[in-house]
């Protein structure tokens, strides 16, 4: 018999617009956005420098462990892109 108790002191799972509210500043673009951007700026992954940004404020590592799989994480840390690049990518579409 499956033991429905199980699992009631683990952490509480993270849900991936669990944060999506928050607000930082982005060095990149000069202005405040959130973190709903930061994490799906790159063709819906989030932006390469996301731990940087927001460790402080959020367990940034558990979240990302927890929504994405270790190949799109590994994408995360390619080689940086040239600095235009970069910008252009971080730009919202319209
Ligand atoms: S994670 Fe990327 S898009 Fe978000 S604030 Fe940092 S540099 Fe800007």
């Amino acid at each position: 018999m499956e033991d429905r108790g199980a699992g009631r002191d683990r952490p509480p799972v993270l849900m991936i617009e669990q944060f999506d509210e928050l607000e930082g500043y982005c060095r990149t673009l000069g202005h405040y956005l959130s973190f709903r951007y930061c994490r799906r700026v790159n063709q819906d992954l989030p932006c390469p420098v996301i731990r940087d940004c927001w460790f402080e404020r959020l367990p940034i590592d558990q979240f990302l462990e927890r929504h994405y799989s270790p190949e799109q994480l590994a994408s995360l840390q390619s080689p940086a892109q040239g600095k235009l690049n970069t910008i252009l990518g971080l730009l919202p579409r319209s």
